[in-house]
């Protein structure tokens, strides 16, 4: 899976999922609070955190892509979150983690990656929304933050045609 804006894909398995209670609907488009990439993938890996946590991809800020959890199974992004009538948003989606402070602007290879991801998720499911964890958890969250080009993915809380 090289090409398409995707610079590499590399396997990074992570302990921390479970099974889906529900079908693949949204995108959920997170940032890392890391300034490196390595930190990000050590916490989304580990499974003596006190709060164990997960995600289905980390993008690097160069387009470098890590698979974390397979898509069939339900990775822990999400927390307390609420979106269309779903309460369980980890079991309704597909997590992405982008490597960034909460500060920085996204590199354009990120963002190039990222849409060539997302177009990806969208062949293999049903999506029909994409959304920041700010929209599914307000107040308690601000990924991916006011410097996230929203515009690059087409859409926002609407429902995306396939
Ligand atoms: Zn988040």
């Amino acid at each position: 899976m090289k090409g398409n804006g995707m610079r590499e894909i590399i396997d990074r398995p992570s302990p921390n999922f479970d099974e889906r209670k529900l079908p693949v609907s949204m995108i959920v488009v997170h940032y890392t609070e890391t300034k490196t990439c390595e930190q990000a993938l050590r916490i989304l890996c580990d499974p003596a955190a006190e709060k164990r946590v997960s995600s289905h991809w980390v993008v690097d800020r160069d387009g470098t892509v890590y698979r974390l959890v397979d898509e069939s199974k339900r990775a822990w992004h999400a927390g307390r979150s609420f979106w269309d009538g779903i309460e369980d948003c980890n079991s309704a989606s597909i997590g992405i983690e982008l490597v960034n402070d909460g500060t920085e602007a996204y590199p354009e290879p990120q963002i190039a990656a990222l849409v060539a991801l997302c177009s990806g998720i969208k062949s293999r499911h049903a999506i029909r929304h994409i959304v920041g964890h700010s929209d599914i958890a307000p107040g308690r969250k601000r990924d991916p933050g006011p410097l996230f080009p929203w515009e690059r993915l087409g859409c926002r809380r609407v429902s995306v045609n396939i």
